[in-house]
């Protein structure tokens, strides 16, 4: 029997959602610490880019008061 040369067996094995590399299993799913840390960071910037909720105070245009004087 010959048996097969290396077959990496990696059942479902997806690329590198950053650069869609080979992923790593250290770094699961991300192929790098880098592409971690990007992603992360994209994760991050994503959270505190949620849009403030302004009051109406800030849509109000400031009371004239010196009309009526
Ligand atoms: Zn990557």
């Amino acid at each position: 029997m010959t048996a097969a040369p290396e077959a990496p067996r990696r059942p479902a094995a997806r690329p590198c959602p950053i650069c869609s590399k080979m992923s790593l299993a250290e770094f699961h799913p991300f192929c790098s610490k880098r592409c971690a840390d990007i992603d992360l960071s994209r994760w991050l910037k994503g959270v505190y880019a949620v849009p403030a909720v302004e009051t109406d105070d800030d849509a109000l245009p400031p009371a004239d008061d010196a009309e009526g004087r």
